[in-house]
């Protein structure tokens, strides 16, 4: 038969819970004075490198005309089935016009595959990340939505390396 244990010394339970304070107040003083390394969102917001994977937009020329020539190859790449959808004619000039085209953003993986099939450099992401809304319809973006101006285009062309000005 074992021998029962030895009886426990009774500030033994004190002493192990002022270590484990002196501890914790170890660790504080630590990191006392240090700058912290989250940030208060959305008060303030981060900074985002220009390969951001965000919100899509469709860049434009210059002057505003529109740059997508609507050959679907972003529709055609995008993993999601449907979820660019593009309808386009040709005018007496045969010159292309885009009719429609909605990116559904709430089923979006942010691949960016789109963005590099794009023969014309139209079709971009921003460093947006703001994209909740109310509905799932209001995260289908349409054209008007996606477009960028001549100037908003610009700036985006002349930040990320690219010729700035596209007539
Ligand atoms: S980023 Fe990817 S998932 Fe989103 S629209 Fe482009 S190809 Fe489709
Ligand atoms: S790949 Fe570019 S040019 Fe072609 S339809 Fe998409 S946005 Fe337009």
């Amino acid at each position: 038969m074992s021998s029962p244990l030895p009886p426990q010394a009774p500030q033994a339970p004190l002493f192990g819970g002022m270590l484990e304070i002196g501890r914790g107040l170890a660790t504080v003083l630590k990191h006392f004075g240090r700058q912290p390394v989250t940030l208060e969102y959305p008060e303030a917001m981060p900074e985002l490198s220009g390969r951001f994977h965000g919100r899509l937009c469709l860049l434009t020329k210059s002057d505003g005309a529109d740059l997508c020539i609507g050959c679907k190859a972003c529709a055609r790449v995008c993993p999601c089935v449907d979820l660019i959808q593009i309808e386009m004619h040709r005018d007496a000039a045969k010159k292309p016009v885009i009719d429609r085209f909605t990116i559904d953003m709430g089923r979006c993986i942010f691949c960016g595959n789109c963005t590099e099939v794009c023969p014309v450099d139209c079709i971009k992401m921003l460093p947006d990340f703001e994209l909740a809304d109310y509905s799932r319809e209001a995260l289908t973006l349409d054209k008007f939505d996606l477009t960028l101006d001549g100037a908003q285009s610009d700036e985006w062309r002349r930040t990320h390396g690219l010729t700035p000005t596209v007539d």
